[in-house]
């Protein structure tokens, strides 16, 4: 089984990486940036918080 180290890059801890054969375009998988779905999901609030805010003039709603 394929494995690479990686970096949290909410809480920063080193966690090992499962490299599935299964990876679909344009899914997010929380193992790519994060220890743990908890964390993969705050990263994903986190992306969304700084999209928004370089976003304010968008009025095409
Ligand atoms: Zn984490």
């Amino acid at each position: 089984m394929a494995r690479r180290k990686g970096i949290c890059k909410v809480c920063g801890k080193e966690y090992l990486v499962c490299i599935t054969a299964t990876r679909y375009p344009g899914v997010f998988y929380w193992q790519d940036v994060a220890c743990c779905p908890e964390c993969g999901r705050e990263y994903l609030r986190q992306v969304e918080e700084a999209r928004a805010s370089t976003k304010t003039n968008n009025t095409n709603g």
